[in-house]
């Protein structure tokens, strides 16, 4: 596809779209941004506009080399990711890849491999990919997509072009949203919680998201009693797993900026369907109050995206949560 297909990354885009013009992409790219952001598919056409006659700085989207890639099926391009049930990209697959690159190309002017995600390449991949990232074979071109650059060795890090895709905005999930067939009643639901990641809200489902948005709403009122045991007993229900801890700020995040939202005077809020009890969170505070709290949340995220202990974490996070409002 065409780079005007993919949506909220222009200023990348248009970085991208200077270098292929002037003939001096990089060799190999880090793209770090959320899971489900516009990662692969930018990945994708940048490969597609590097093989299309047709176009210099674009994909034409219909030569038979850029509907080869669109189908998944262009023999110069190789995906490596994580064999199904295992964690990490092995040294086999690395070596397996490192072949593969070192052969003449089958149609395109050169090879290209995508690795998805990056944080799963093993001490030994990653150390063995050093070679390859620093004179890839045949000019090949290498892509590492990463939720998080600073999960990989700074060697490979450094050997790459890093590039930072911001999480798409709520609108853009919104209208990504209908034009996947998505009811509006229920894009308004997810697109909040999806955290800027079309792939997550495209998997949220809708009841028992609704069930587990109003747990979280109800365990928000009950912490601002302010007492250790329920804090605690919260931070236990919801640090069962990273996801599941993901998730809840990722809520809470969309609650506070809301709150932070009608403290300050706007109406417009996404989470319109449990409006009263944005209201009852904006109203138990002051407005720089909420404001810190979102901060915190936010580094309460990163930090677990990091690999802090989530139940520590949310221990944290929750006893400044009902401190605030003591
Ligand atoms: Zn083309």
């Amino acid at each position: 596809m065409p780079f005007a297909d993919i949506l909220g990354h222009d200023r990348i885009i248009e970085v991208l779209k200077r270098s292929l013009r002037s003939g001096k992409t990089a060799h190999s790219y880090l793209f770090e941004g959320v899971s489900g952001c516009g990662r692969r598919k930018t990945a994708l056409t940048l490969i597609q506009a590097l093989f299309c006659k047709s176009s210099t700085d674009d994909a034409c989207g219909v030569c038979p080399s850029c509907r080869k890639i669109d189908s998944g099926n262009h023999p110069d391009i190789h995906l490596l990711s994580p064999l199904p049930d295992k964690r990490d990209i092995s040294i086999e697959q690395l070596r397996e890849m490192q072949r593969e690159l070192s052969l003449r190309p089958y149609e395109a002017p050169r090879k290209a491999c995508i690795i998805d995600p990056a944080e799963r390449l093993n001490a030994n991949s990653a150390n063995s990919l050093l070679k390859t990232l620093e004179e890839p074979p045949g000019n090949a071109l290498i892509i590492l997509l990463t939720e998080n650059a600073e999960m990989l060795l700074s060697t490979v890090r450094s050997r790459c072009q890093l590039i930072r895709f911001a999480p798409l905005s709520l609108e853009h999930i919104l209208l990504l949203l209908e034009r996947s067939g998505v009811s509006q009643e229920a894009a308004t639901l997810v697109a909040p919680m999806s955290g800027g990641s079309l792939q997550k809200a495209l998997e949220l489902d809708n009841e028992s998201l609704v069930a587990r948005r109003e747990n979280v709403l109800a365990k928000m009122e009950k912490l601002s009693i302010n007492q250790i045991a329920t804090i605690f007993d919260a931070a236990e229900e919801f640090s069962g797993n990273r996801d599941a801890t993901l998730e809840l700020l990722d809520m809470l995040l969309s609650f506070f900026r809301d709150a932070v939202h009608l403290g300050a005077g706007s109406g417009e809020i996404v989470n319109r369907s449990v409006r009263p009890a944005i209201e009852s969170i904006a109203s138990r505070r002051s407005l720089p109050h909420n404001l810190r709290l979102l901060e915190q949340i936010y580094e309460t995220r990163r930090a677990v995206q990091r690999n802090a202990n989530p139940k520590l974490a949310l221990d944290q996070l929750f006893m400044t949560m009902s401190e605030a409002t003591a």
